[in-house]
């Protein structure tokens, strides 16, 4: 288990493990949608997903502001989260990772999804979102099931990525520039 609030990066064995639903919202399942929430705002990411702080349960938050609230809304929690329906129209942009450390790389994205999860009070609800918010619903469900950013690219960039974030954990100059810098969306 890592330390608290630490997010864990690729390739560590977390981040593929399967998931589990979770029955019941007991303050166990509610302390880790706060520690999701205070280590998302932390690490300034969009959104994180429960096995990025070493967890199995399939919970994921998204930050307020990137879900159209105001910045003092709190983290939006997505609890057994399904996807309800995707638009047909695309977009493909950067997006980055909280577990690929300054790691960039194109993923086509539906443009527009619906989600249905539960909330924090055990309500069931749906949301539609479009653009960031939407590829964040879609990102954060990869990593509840074992879907990761490097699974979009291609062999030679799996191989720079590696090396990249081998780098990184070794403590030393990252001298490589594999990636475009000034990317806001780490999610
Ligand atoms: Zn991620």
């Amino acid at each position: 288990m890592p330390a608290p609030g630490f997010i864990v990066k690729f390739p560590d064995s977390c981040l593929r493990r399967r998931t589990m639903t979770v029955d019941a919202l007991t303050d166990a399942i509610r302390e880790l949608c706060g520690k999701l929430g205070d280590a998302m705002l932390a690490a300034n990411g969009a959104g994180l997903a429960a096995p990025q702080l070493g967890f199995s349960e399939r919970i994921f938050v998204v930050d307020p502001v990137v879900a159209g609230q105001p910045e003092e809304h709190p983290p939006l929690v997505f609890i057994n989260p399904e996807m309800v329906w995707l638009s047909t129209e695309t977009e493909t942009r950067d997006e980055g990772c909280l577990s690929f450390p300054d790691v960039f790389v194109p993923v086509k994205r539906a443009l527009k999804a619906r989600i249905r999860a539960t909330n924090l009070n055990g309500e069931q609800f749906e949301m539609e979102a479009e653009g960031l918010c939407a590829r964040a619903f879609q990102h954060e469900l990869d990593h509840l099931n074992g879907k990761l950013l490097i699974d979009y690219v291609g062999p030679l960039r799996k191989q720079l990525i590696r090396r990249k974030l081998k780098r990184q954990a070794e403590g030393q100059a990252d001298d490589e520039q594999t990636e475009k810098p000034g990317t806001d969306t780490e999610v």
